[in-house]
């Protein structure tokens, strides 16, 4: 039995009991680990289907370039599904990436052009902006635009939704889930609700990005807007793969927690993610801690993998210069020998 290319190994990725780091909570909880991807993402998922669609819809011929503005790991899911198909694609990103993510997007091809971050999306240097141009300019070319193309949701809504619901036999209650583009976030949600309409969905968000406030009070606040670190979630636009009607509640996580929970994550359970599963579990267990009750089923998504994070939160130095580990967990052996 084989597989005829690299992205038929997209999904059906696995649920894990998280043991430690939920002590003290009722219920059980369990991660969907996205990182068994094969480009160790949730997002090949929707990178294959923008680009089935595209391809249906005629708007993308053979030998064309696939444009996008990505924070990487669409990027990756886009490349791969570019290999199999035989596009080409050129990549925006902001320079707030880390430099792994980059790397390993020009390590299968891509060509990578990296943006300011502290720019407003409409500004002609933001990776937006950049992404929109080169697509009006390179003749036979597709910009998919993953924050309002609707077959980002979609993805989800036909493969991550039945997986989990298949994986927990029904039995989920609640659903926690990161939002950036809102896809995974929505996709999922929407298909849990048509089979089970009592099923909680959390949103988790960043400080510095406008979802809570608006999920709350229906404004867009500018003043909520303001740089921060966690890769992946949170946006300072609504993006139209954003249902807020799909997102029962919102809880905001900051860098900090987000970073430690991330490392617990890989010491604790084993499993090496990236930071923005730290914020969904972090976030998660807030609410599990007040609201899960025994028998209560909670899948909470992790996005990707700790690799790409290796110069970043899992490196101690970088840890302690950003404030975010106490001298107790720095302390070495000699110290505690002292
Ligand atoms: N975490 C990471 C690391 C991501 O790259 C993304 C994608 N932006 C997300 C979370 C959020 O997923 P979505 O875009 O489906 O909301």
């Amino acid at each position: 039995m084989y597989y005829n290319s690299i992205i038929e190994t997209i999904g059906n990725t696995p649920l894990v009991k998280l043991n430690k780091v939920t002590k003290g909570i009722k219920g059980t909880v369990l991660a969907k680990v996205e990182y068994f991807n094969p480009g160790n993402s949730v997002k090949d998922r929707m990178a294959v289907k923008m680009i089935d669609d595209a391809e249906k819809s005629g708007k993308l011929k053979p030998g064309g370039t696939i444009i996008e503005g990505t924070s990487g790991n669409t990027g990756m899911g886009l490349a791969l599904t570019a290999i199999a198909k035989g596009y080409k694609c050129i990549f925006t990103v902001s320079d707030k990436q880390s430099q792994e993510k980059i790397n390993i997007l020009r390590a299968v091809g891509a060509e990578v052009i990296v943006c300011p971050t502290n720019v407003a999306p409409e500004d002609p240097r933001s990776y937006y902006s950049v992404a929109k141009r080169l697509s009006h300019e390179i003749p036979n070319s597709i910009y998919p635009n993953q924050y309002d193309n609707l077959s980002n949701t979609a993805a989800h809504y036909e493969t991550t939704g039945p997986e989990i619901w298949e994986q927990t036999e029904g039995k989920i209650t609640h659903y926690a889930c990161g939002v950036g583009t809102g896809g995974t976030m929505c996709g999922v949600s929407k298909y849990l609700k048509e089979k089970n309409p009592q099923v909680f969905a959390l949103g988790l968000d960043t400080y510095g990005s406008v979802f809570k406030k608006y999920k709350e009070t229906g404004v867009f606040d500018e003043n909520e807007i303001f740089p921060y670190m966690t890769e992946g979630i949170g946006e300072d636009i609504l993006p139209k793969n954003v249902d807020f009607s799909l997102i029962d509640a919102f809880i905001k996580v900051t860098d900090k927690d987000a970073a430690v929970m991330t490392r617990r994550l890989a010491r604790e359970e084993g499993l090496f993610v990236g930071w923005s599963c730290g914020s969904a579990v972090f976030g998660a267990l807030e609410y599990a801690r007040e609201h899960l009750k025994e028998g209560d089923v909670m899948v909470i998504i992790l996005p990707d993998h700790g690799t790409r994070y290796l110069n970043k939160i899992y490196n101690d130095t970088w840890m302690k210069d950003h404030g975010f580990l106490e001298s107790r967990d720095f302390a070495t052996a000699k110290d505690i020998i002292q």
